[in-house]
């Protein structure tokens, strides 16, 4: 059973022309970490704040734990909704130590037990009796999640919770969090903007754009398969290209040479589709059948990101990302060979 249900739920802010969330329906099953994605304004916090119950929908149902807690004729406060929360700023009480905070409206007769227990879950015991300006951001954070877990609600939302985070913290955070709730098989839902922690925590990502959802997916098929182009630029920078499916089917004969194609939607041999091949699934190869001279490198540590100029077959030339291993000297003007991964190719459905 899905432990969170949206169907057709539709939300217009008063004075708007166009609905903030459109006909929106999505299920997220029991022990899933699922992450609405898209840039600003498309309606990520407001889908959050519909599940919470800050927001009433103007159309639609949303079901928690199988009950409708809001639709036609149903409404249930948020205070009922049996949902925890953690937010960027963790807002945790100043005034409370780690103890208090995490115990604040837990029944007394479980509390101490409870607080026992969701603190070694987050790797917090022997902080109890810090005060929040005692711990560092990190530490915070863990509160703010042994708060949200303590009262075992059926699912905990999170609002962006690794902004206020530096870099290397979020990497660390984002892997720990996930380890948390697998641990404590918690459903959660995530809102982000950053694609990195959207890959790096979910079970499934939801892209949205305008209110609606553009593509569901694991994280290596919203990666790797996107379906638009839309995702294909939201989610990580990527190379498209202009081609045809090719006569065996399986195939695209792109603008720079052929590739091989895991799913082709069933579209017949002639058909113009556009592809999106990441810089990752292009590797530099001296028996490569593509050639280009390399215009532009960056040193990221992990790779070299190459820009790479490639003449097409008629003559003209377009620019190309490529990642080299980081062992791999890429020098501006060098001549290049490489060639695309097989089945790492996605035709865009456009
Ligand atoms: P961000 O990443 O910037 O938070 P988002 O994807 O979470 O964006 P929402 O905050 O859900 O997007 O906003 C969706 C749309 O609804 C936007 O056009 C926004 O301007 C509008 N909106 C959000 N909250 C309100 C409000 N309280 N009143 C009126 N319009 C709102």
């Amino acid at each position: 059973m899905a432990d969170i249900e949206l169907r057709d739920v539709t939300k217009i802010y008063p004075g708007a022309s166009t609905p903030a969330v459109d006909s929106l329906s999505l299920s997220v099953d029991h022990g899933h970490i699922v992450t609405l994605l898209g840039p600003s304004g498309c309606g990520k916090t407001t889908t959050l704040r519909l599940v919470a119950g800050f927001e009433r929908p103007d159309a639609g149902s949303v079901l928690i734990g199988g009950a409708v807690v809001a639709g036609p004729g149903a409404w249930v406060p948020p205070e009922r909704r049996d949902i925890g929360m953690v937010f960027q700023e963790h807002a945790l009480f100043p005034h409370l130590d780690v103890a208090g905070n995490v115990g604040f409206n837990l029944p007394k007769n479980d509390r101490s037990a409870r607080v026992d227990e969701v603190l070694d879950l987050v790797g917090l015991t022997g902080f109890e009796r810090r005060m929040p300006h005692e711990i560092s951001g990190g530490q915070q954070q863990r509160v703010a999640l042994a708060r949200a877990l303590a009262r075992r609600p059926v699912v905990v939302l999170f609002d962006e919770p690794f902004a206020s985070l530096d870099a290397d913290l979020r990497v660390s955070m984002r892997a720990e969090l996930r380890r948390i709730l697998k641990a404590a098989g918690t459903t959660a839902v995530f809102v982000s903007h950053d694609q990195s922690d959207a890959l790096a925590i979910s079970d499934t990502i939801v892209v949205m754009r305008d209110g609606r959802i553009e593509q569901v997916g694991t994280p290596r098929e919203v990666y790797q398969f996107p379906h638009t182009r839309f995702v294909a630029d939201f989610v990580g920078r990527t190379n498209l290209f202009e081609g045809r499916i090719g006569t065996d089917g399986r195939s695209v004969e792109t603008e720079i040479g052929s590739a091989s194609c895991r799913h082709t939607h069933s579209l017949p041999p002639g058909t113009p589709v556009v592809v999106s091949v990441r810089a990752d699934s292009l590797e530099l190869d001296a028996e490569g059948p593509i050639v280009g001279r390399v215009k532009e490198t960056t040193y990221t540590g992990r790779a070299i990101d190459a820009v790479v100029e490639v003449e097409r077959a008629d003559g003209t030339t377009r620019d190309v990302m490529v990642h080299a291993h980081p062992e791999q000297v890429v020098v501006c003007g060098d001549i290049v060979r490489f060639r695309v991964l097989p089945d790492f190719v996605a035709v865009i459905e456009e």
